[in-house]
């Protein structure tokens, strides 16, 4: 008889345990949407300001720029140059927290693979450092995919920017092959390289590997957003790196789309 009523009481216990989980989740479920939502009004409403300062920064150089003296010129790109990596901060927020909300959208087209590469690379030339080149190779069977072309140029483009960005010398390639219907791209780099202890955090959100010079710039945010984005296109990314001999970064996705498999 006891020892069935001590039985009941931990069933009882368990339950409402149970419950008590259950309503702790919901909760936490309840502030990630709000806090989701507070950050994409809120980088909304900075961008409109900062488009402003943008605008009207560039308007001054570009009606008075030559009447202006060179110290004053200068002073007016730094405005420019330090407003436009605050707007790309704002912009990298808002994606953000569009992911987290579920509210960031696929778009769906059909498109040339080795075009959309051959784009990334000459946006990101002028990147490029002297004793640095950067090369691409496209496998000849990888004709169209059908996919968000513009969430893939911005893994690219991202991951295209970092490998420049951490490479002093040598070279930075992409090479894209095709197999089961995947598409898988590596962006590898003979730059700095990564310490073990880092790999598996530098995808976080405002994560940066310490004490390295080139990351000053950077915000951390970069990573988190390209890995939600192969997510969302239904693939992965990996990185393998040594320090001192450079990284590779591979993000794989179906080459066709499909809602289901996200
Ligand atoms: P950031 O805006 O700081 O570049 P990311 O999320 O893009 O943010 O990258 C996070 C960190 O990962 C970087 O600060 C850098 O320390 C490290 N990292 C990323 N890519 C590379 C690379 N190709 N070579 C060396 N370190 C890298």
């Amino acid at each position: 008889q006891s020892a069935n009523t001590a039985l009941s009481d931990a069933n009882k216990e368990l339950f409402q345990t149970n419950q008590n989980l259950e309503d702790a989740n919901q909760e936490i479920q309840l502030q990630t949407k709000r806090k989701s939502a507070f950050l994409a009004s809120m980088s909304h409403e900075l961008r409109t300001p900062m488009n402003a300062i943008l605008g009207f920064t560039r308007l001054v150089l570009r009606r008075s720029g030559n009447a202006l003296p060179d110290q004053q010129k200068d002073n007016l790109n730094k405005v420019t140059d330090s407003a436009n990596y605050l707007l790309e901060m704002i912009n990298d927020l808002l994606d953000l927290s569009k992911i987290e909300a579920g509210r960031m959208d696929v778009d769906v087209k059909t498109f040339r693979v080795e075009t959309l590469v051959a784009l990334c690379c000459d946006t990101v030339s002028p990147l490029v450092k002297p004793g640095v080149v950067l090369n691409y190779e496209v496998d000849d069977t990888i004709g169209k995919a059908k996919t968000d072309e513009g969430k893939l140029r911005q893994i690219l483009i991202n991951l295209l920017s970092n490998a420049l960005k951490f490479t002093e010398e040598g070279e930075v390639r992409i090479d894209v092959s095709q197999s089961d219907g995947r598409i898988s791209i590596a962006v590898s780099d003979t730059g700095t390289g990564i310490p073990e202890a880092a790999l598996r955090t530098i995808f976080e959100e405002f994560q940066q590997v310490k004490g390295s010079e080139a990351q000053q710039k950077g915000t951390g945010l970069g990573l988190a957003i390209t890995k939600r984005f192969a997510e969302l296109l239904g693939g992965s990314i990996g990185v393998e790196s040594k320090v001192g001999e450079g990284s590779t970064f591979t993000v794989s996705i179906p080459a066709i789309y499909r809602k289901n498999e996200r």
